[in-house]
């Protein structure tokens, strides 16, 4: 892996493909920073040494140019997180965004405008890839986030530099991913929920080669229930996927992996935050009830086998978290990760919705490491090799 530390940065414009896709309220004012702030020790690393950063960054998905999705909107909130001056420039290829990057001091950080207001972007067109190449020295890929994507900046850049290389972030998401799917420390655990089983097929596929233990929870079980022979009452359930569920359970077995379902679970008369609520066996579920999260039982026997587990993977949330009555499976799964990480093990939390779960609940701090990126953490589990990071070897 090419890492920032490789290169001498000292008078050396570094082009930085940060991901500044952040949440703008109607004032356009930036309500989740969080983006920015992890782009912020790479910045720091390049000024330190003496070079200089050109930012160049997508922000929503525009058609084409629309002022409110434009870069300069956050340039503020950027020179305020990074605690110095930055300029911006209205264009990110052509004469004048170059004269601009040309003109940037040692020390100084320019931050170019919106790249998805060319189309070229997206596809990764090889000419506008060259125009971006003009803007600096060396490529540092930073953006996590879109490194599954083989768009001009996050990928076909790259061949147009000699010096490249991962930048902090990128570096952080790849050694955590590498540390579940690689090098993990065993007992290896993934716990795998969300809404169905469908969309989560080709992770299930690639975990089964790689941990000791796959939790399964969330609206998927019912799928795996009903094909055992359970009843689902009113859950969610691909009918069309109990085959496949059973094809799962028997690879499993033959690949050594344990697969633990809830053995109870919490279900309400309609789906709804305040519907009346009942504990059921997770096989017994009657008509008129939709298991909506893991029952106490469950979330009890889970804890025990969180806590025995040395490398932890969490995708997707264990019910409907987002209704606060039904958010206690979730809540209990994520305490006793943090539980077991105080012991000495590595968590990684990726991919939607677990991200927003722990935040939410206040247990960020208690993971070893939480991804930035949606897509990208989620086509990592599947086993692919992001475009992103191919194009920095
Ligand atoms: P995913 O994007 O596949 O990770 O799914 C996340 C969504 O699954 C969340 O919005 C949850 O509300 C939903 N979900 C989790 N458990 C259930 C369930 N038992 N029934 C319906 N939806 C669920």
């Amino acid at each position: 892996m090419r890492t920032l530390d490789q290169i001498n940065f000292k008078d050396q414009r570094a082009v930085i493909r940060v991901d500044f896709n952040v949440p703008l309220n109607e004032k356009l004012e930036v309500t989740d920073p969080t983006r920015i702030q992890a782009a912020q020790p790479t910045i720091q690393h390049i000024l330190a040494q003496g070079g200089s950063c050109v930012l160049i960054s997508h922000l929503g998905r525009p058609k084409a140019k629309d002022p409110k999705l434009s870069l300069g909107n956050i340039t503020n909130t950027v020179a305020e997180i990074l605690g110095v001056p930055v300029s911006f420039s209205e264009h990110c290829v052509g004469s004048e965004a170059e004269a601009l990057t040309a003109a940037l001091p040692a020390g100084g950080v320019l931050l170019m405008e919106n790249l998805r207001f060319h189309e070229e972007e997206t596809k990764g067109d090889l000419t506008f890839a060259e125009q971006l190449s003009n803007l600096g020295t060396v490529y540092v890929n930073d953006a996590f986030g879109t490194a599954h994507r083989a768009h001009a900046s996050t990928t076909i850049m790259a061949q147009f530099f000699e010096k490249k290389c991962f930048g902090k972030l990128l570096e952080k998401e790849v050694l955590a991913i590498e540390k579940v799917m690689s090098n993990g420390e065993a007992p290896i655990l993934a716990i795998l929920g969300g809404a169905k089983v469908s969309s989560k097929i080709t992770i299930i596929e690639s975990l089964l080669d790689k941990v000791d233990h796959l939790i399964i929870g969330g609206g998927m079980v019912y799928t795996f229930t009903k094909a055992l022979g359970g009843k689902v009452g009113n859950s969610i359930c691909e009918p069309d996927f109990c085959d496949y569920a059973l094809e799962l359970l028997d690879k499993a077995k033959q690949k050594g992996v344990e697969i633990h379902l809830p053995v109870d679970v919490v279900a309400g008369d309609a789906f709804s935050n305040d519907a009346e609520q009942e504990v059921f066996d997770v096989m017994e579920i009657p008509k008129g009830w939709e298991a909506m999260d893991a029952g106490p039982k469950s979330c009890e026997i889970f804890d025990e086998l969180i806590l025995k587990c040395k490398t932890i993977l969490w995708n997707g949330p264990m019910g409907v978290f987002e209704f606060p009555n039904f958010a206690m499976g979730t809540i209990a799964v994520g305490e006793s990760i943090g539980r077991a990480t105080q012991k000495g093990a590595f968590s990684l939390v990726g991919g939607g919705d677990s991200v927003a779960a722990v935040k939410q609940f206040g247990l960020e701090f208690k993971m070893s490491y939480i991804s930035t990126g949606g897509g990208a953490m989620l086509e990592s589990l599947e086993g692919k090799t992001l475009p992103g990071i191919s194009a920095l070897d």
